[in-house]
C-alpha cells in the first residue's frame, strides 16, 4: 500500500477490510483461516450503543470486553484526556511522580479493603496479574524459602494473556498452546454448581469445592504452594458464581496456610457487581492482592492495577538488603491513563453508577432467569449487570452452538453479545437504564424464539 493512497480522500470500507485482513492479526485469531473473514467495522459509540460502517446500531450487550461502565462518548473523559496530554504526556514512573498517578494511587488505596494499601500501575488486567504472581514470588525468595512459589488457580479461571498470566489460566484453549510453565501452577476442577452431579445439594458441592483446595495443598505441600489466584466470578470462563460460602472458606484456608490470596477483580471490579470491588463488600473477604483494570478507565485508555497488602509489602523489605523489585513498565503509572482513571472514577461517583446497578441488578437478574424458559436453555446465571445464558443439550453438538447461533441472530436483531462457545454473555455499560434493560432483553427472547425455530427445521 502505497502512503500517498493513506493520504488521499477517506478510504472506503472495503479498502479498511482489505488492509486489516492483509496486515492486521487480531487478538484471539481462529488460525483455520485469519485472512478469511471481515471484522465488523465500528465507526461510533454513544451511550450503550454502537454504530456500524453502514449506519446500523447496535446495543453494546459485551460493553466492550466487559469494561465500558460509563459508556461511550463522554466530553468530560475527552477533555480531562486532552488536558493531561498539554499539561505533561508523559515521564518517567521510575523517577518521577506525577499528580494524577499520587491521587489515583491513594483514591484505590482507600477503595481497596483491609491493609490493600500499595498500588502499583500496570498496562492492564495481564500485567496486573503479572506483577501480582512476581511479587508472591519476590516475596518468598526474601523469606528464604525459595520453594514456595506454585500458583493454584481453576479450571475456567481467566487470568490474561501475557506469558505468566495466561499460564494460571485455566480455559483449556488458553492453557494448551503455551505449555511451558507447568511446573508453576496447578488447576482446581470446574466450581460452577450447574456442574454438579444430579441430585447433590449445593452445600454439599461447596464442601467439595473447598476440599479440593485443602488436598490440592496437600498434594503439592503447603511449603511449595506461594499463592491461590481467583476470579470472584468467573468471567471468561461463563459467569460462573461459586456456591455461596466458598470465598470465605478459601480465603481461611489460605491464610492457615500462609498461602497468599490473589484476587483478581479485573470484572467485576469498578461497579460491575455494585461496588468498588468484590471481595469484601460482596464475598466478605479481605485479598491479600486484588487486580483490577478495564473498568478503571471504562476502556477509553489502557490502565491496570495491582494492590498489594501492607503485610506482603513488610515482608518484601528488608533494610539491611536494597535489591530492586525489578518490576516495571514504561508506561507504569502513565499520567494520561491515571487522569483518564481519576475522571472515570468521578463520574462513577458523581451520577452515582454503583448505587444505579445495586438498583437495576435485581430486575436485569429477574429478565435473565426468565430466559429459562425456553426450551433450547440449559442455564442462565450472573450476579449484578453480569449474565450468561448457556445452551442445553440440543445445542451441544458442532455447529449448532448457542452462543455462534445467538450472536448470529441478535445482531440481526440490533444486540451485540459476547459467544462463548456454548454460552452468550452480558456485562453492559453500568449506565443503563431500565428501559435500556428490556430493550435488551426483548431482543434476547426473540432471538431464542428464532434459534428454536431454527434449530426446529434443521
Ligand atoms: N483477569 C481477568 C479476570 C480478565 O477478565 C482479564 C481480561 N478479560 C484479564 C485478567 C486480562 O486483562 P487484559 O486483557 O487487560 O490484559
Amino acid at each position: 500500500t502505497s502512503v500517498a493512497s493513506l493520504d488521499s480522500n477517506l478510504p472506503a470500507a472495503e479498502d479498511l477490510h482489505d488492509w486489516d485482513r492483509t496486515h492486521q492479526l487480531h487478538p484471539w485469531a481462529a488460525m483455520d483461516d485469519w485472512r478469511g473473514y471481515d471484522h465488523m467495522m465500528v465507526d461510533s459509540a454513544k451511550g450503550i450503543y454502537l454504530w456500524d460502517s453502514a449506519g446500523k446500531r447496535f446495543i453494546d450487550g459485551p460493553g466492550g470486553m466487559w469494561c465500558v461502565q460509563i459508556g461511550y462518548g463522554r466530553r468530560e473523559m475527552a477533555d480531562a484526556i486532552a488536558s493531561q496530554v498539554m499539561t505533561l504526556p508523559y515521564t518517567s514512573p521510575w523517577t518521577t511522580v506525577t499528580e494524577p498517578s499520587a491521587v489515583l494511587a491513594k483514591k484505590l488505596a482507600d477503595m481497596a479493603p483491609g491493609d490493600l494499601n500499595n498500588v502499583f500501575f500496570t498496562t492492564g488486567g495481564s500485567t496486573a496479574v503479572d506483577t501480582a504472581i512476581r511479587t508472591v514470588h519476590f516475596m518468598n525468595n526474601r523469606l528464604g524459602r525459595p520453594d514456595k512459589k506454585i500458583v493454584i488457580a481453576r479450571e475456567k479461571g481467566y487470568h490474561g494473556s501475557t506469558y505468566l498470566a495466561s499460564s494460571v489460566t485455566g480455559k483449556e484453549r488458553d492453557k494448551s498452546r503455551f505449555d511451558v510453565e507447568k511446573r508453576l501452577v496447578r488447576f482446581l476442577p470446574d466450581v460452577n454448581p450447574y456442574r454438579r452431579p444430579e441430585g447433590m445439594s449445593v452445600e454439599d458441592w461447596c464442601d467439595e469445592k473447598v476440599a479440593d483446595l485443602e488436598n490440592m495443598i496437600a498434594e503439592v505441600g503447603a511449603e511449595n504452594v506461594g499463592a491461590f489466584i481467583a476470579e470472584p466470578i468467573l468471567c471468561s470462563g461463563g459467569v460462573i458464581v461459586p456456591p455461596e460460602g466458598y470465598h470465605k472458606r478459601t480465603r481461611e484456608i489460605c491464610r492457615k496456610h500462609d498461602i497468599l490470596y490473589i484476587s483478581d477483580e479485573v470484572v467485576t471490579g469498578f461497579g460491575r457487581l455494585g461496588h468498588w470491588f468484590a471481595s469484601q463488600e460482596v464475598f466478605g473477604i479481605t485479598p491479600d492482592i486484588i487486580t483490577c483494570a478495564k473498568g478503571l478507565t471504562s476502556g477509553y485508555l489502557p490502565l491496570g492495577a495491582c494492590i498489594i497488602s501492607d503485610s506482603v509489602m513488610e515482608r518484601m523489605t528488608d533494610p539491611d538488603d536494597s535489591v530492586l523489585f525489578a518490576n516495571g513498565y514504561t508506561y507504569s503509572a502513565h499520567p494520561v491513563c491515571c487522569a483518564a482513571a481519576l475522571k472515570n472514577i468521578e463520574i462513577l461517583e458523581d451520577e452515582k453508577i454503583l448505587e444505579h446497578v445495586r438498583e437495576l441488578a435485581p430486575h436485569f437478574q429477574e429478565r435473565l432467569r426468565a430466559l429459562r424458559r425456553f426450551d433450547v436453555v440449559g442455564d442462565v446465571r450472573g450476579m449484578g449487570l453480569l449474565g450468561c445464558i448457556e445452551g442445553g443439550a440440543k445445542t451441544l453438538a458442532g455447529e449448532r452452538r448457542l452462543g455462534a447461533m445467538l450472536d448470529e441472530v441478535c445482531e440481526e436483531m440490533g444486540l451485540l453479545v459476547r459467544p462463548l462457545i456454548n454460552m452468550a454473555v452480558f456485562s453492559p455499560p453500568l449506565v443503563i437504564t431500565r428501559a435500556e434493560v428490556d430493550e435488551m432483553f426483548d431482543i434476547l427472547e426473540r432471538a431464542l424464539e428464532e434459534v428454536t425455530r431454527r434449530l426446529s427445521d434443521a
